[in-house]
């Protein structure tokens, strides 16, 4: 027979929507919060930035009466705890004042942080993905699981861009669209691997911090440039090993004999004719299509893009290099009697300046990007006239930070906030199946300034008051820049 619990042996979470009924000893559906002993508690501790080896940009500017600042806006600086909202909890529905509000004297002026563990339905990722490959055409889905769960945006510079979640995938399409949606936010906010699938595109492995896998192949370097700027950058160390320099690239394709740096080097029209649509001098759009060979395009033989040569102008014995925009390939050939390139082998200037454009490369990197609004109830945990939160925030005297991480505050209504992930403790995001995904949340502020906008002054605590044993307390790494973990364990949790 089965045991009925009967609901009286359980507690309610009321820190969202779902309001779970809890049994001693067991979690939520988010695994968030838990029964112990008949009380409520948040599983995860609460974490604690603790020091911080450099120092940031001021990220508010408060002015003394003398017109210099008296404080100069680094929340996370070295020695003074900075109490975030990883493990903070969330107060649901939001008239309650936020889980910790807490003061602080930060270079004797007194301010106040207020953290709360926002339950976010309008949020999603930015993704961007460090690569020359196609990786899909613009506006195709993105699909995990089979279930739709965003679209590829325009590219960037040497980046494809990925625009994931959102609320029309969360809410809008059927649960199982939302579940997944969910879930991969999650796993990419908090730093872990998800497989996907873009419609007419690649299938991509992507993990902040780390290089990206398309199809099966791990990209190892984004871009020193495009075509053009490949040859601004290294024409002066091509002119006295080459009559031709060609690079490939899907976008823009450079010929150094036409293009301006070749020009004001001297050196003389070769004849050597490239396919594709001529923009301005030695400057090629589309000469090949889209795909994962040469600098992006289709290509697995740059030879492909040549057409024949001009034959008043070239000559037997013409020098050509062809490179890609990454110079992980290249490949030189002269020109034979009938003025055909042939295969030779490569001059070692040559192949030492190819070397010198991968060496230029960056490493090939995902970057996912947390983007949420905070313009709705939120705001009520902070203040009881949440309008007020929104002004000081657009007034910049109220700063506001993910996990510890600056957030970019996007202009015009509402708080909309975008931060890197890797800026923030490690797992410092969560769930609930409404489905949402919690994310970590700070205002900032001097504590007049919460009085004036009608903050919970009664729920105000000292910072030391919660710097408990039970916290989890992380480090800030910043030293070396090749590190993309910014935070370090440094103690419980
Ligand atoms: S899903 Fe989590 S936060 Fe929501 S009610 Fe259940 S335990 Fe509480």
């Amino acid at each position: 027979m089965t045991r009925r619990t009967r609901p009286e042996d359980k507690i309610r979470c009321d820190a969202c929507p779902v309001l779970c009924y809890i049994a001693e000893g067991r979690a939520g559906a988010c695994d968030r919060y838990a029964n112990r002993g008949g009380e409520l508690v948040r599983l995860d501790p609460l974490t604690i930035i603790e020091t911080a080896a450099e120092k940031g940009t001021p990220a508010v500017p408060f002015l003394g009466e003398d017109g210099g600042t008296d404080w100069d806006g680094d929340l996370v600086q070295s020695g003074r705890p900075f109490v975030t909202a990883v493990g903070a909890g969330t107060t649901y529905p939001d008239y309650k004042p936020a889980p910790f509000i807490v003061s602080q004297d930060i270079e004797g002026v007194d301010m106040v942080t207020v953290v709360t563990e926002g339950i976010f339905s309008y949020c999603g990722v930015k993704v961007k993905i460090d690569t020359d490959r196609h990786i899909g055409p613009e506006a195709a889905t993105v699909r995990v699981d089979g279930e739709a769960v965003g679209h590829v945006m325009t590219s960037e510079y040497g980046s494809r861009m990925l625009s994931l979640g959102g609320v029309d995938h969360l809410t809008g399409g059927s649960k199982r669209e939302g579940r997944v949606t969910c879930d991969a936010l999650l796993k990419l906010c908090n730093r872990e691997a998800v497989q996907m699938e873009i419609e007419g595109g690649a299938r991509l492995s992507v993990q902040a911090g780390h290089a990206p896998v398309i199809d099966g192949e791990e990209e190892k370097l984004m871009r020193v440039g495009c075509g053009s700027a490949t040859i601004g950058m290294f024409a002066a160390q091509w002119v006295a090993h080459a009559d031709e320099v060609i690079v490939v690239d899907d976008h823009i394709t450079g010929v150094l004999s036409e293009h301006q740096a070749g020009k004001a080097l001297g050196v003389k029209p070769t004849g050597i004719r490239v396919k594709g649509r001529r923009s301005t001098p030695g400057r090629y759009f589309q000469v090949a299509r889209p795909g994962t060979g040469w600098g992006g395009t289709d290509l697995a033989d740059p030879l492909e893009i040549l057409k024949e040569a001009d034959r008043k102008r070239a000559w037997p014995g013409l020098r050509l290099l062809m490179v890609s925009t990454t110079g992980e390939q290249y490949a030189y050939f002269e020109l034979d009697e009938a003025l055909r390139p042939r295969s030779a082998p490569i001059p070692p200037a040559l192949r030492a300046s190819a070397e010198r454009i991968a060496e230029n490369c960056e490493p090939s990197l995902c970057s996912v990007l947390f983007m949420g609004g905070a313009g709705g109830s939120l705001r009520a945990g902070v203040t009881e006239n949440p309008v007020r939160l929104t002004r000081s925030v657009k007034e910049a005297l109220t700063h506001v930070s993910c996990g510890g991480a600056d957030a970019y505050v996007w202009p015009g209504g509402g708080i909309t906030v975008m931060a890197d992930v890797m800026e923030m403790p490690t797992n410092a995001f969560g769930y609930v199946p409404t489905p949402a995904l919690v994310a970590p949340i700070e205002f900032t502020m001097r504590l007049e300034d919460y009085a004036a906008l009608g903050g919970h002054m009664d729920a105000v605590r000292p910072v030391a008051e919660v710097l408990g044993e039970d916290v989890r307390r992380v480090g800030q790494i910043g030293a070396d820049p090749h590190d993309t973990r910014r935070y370090r364990w440094k103690g419980k949790g």
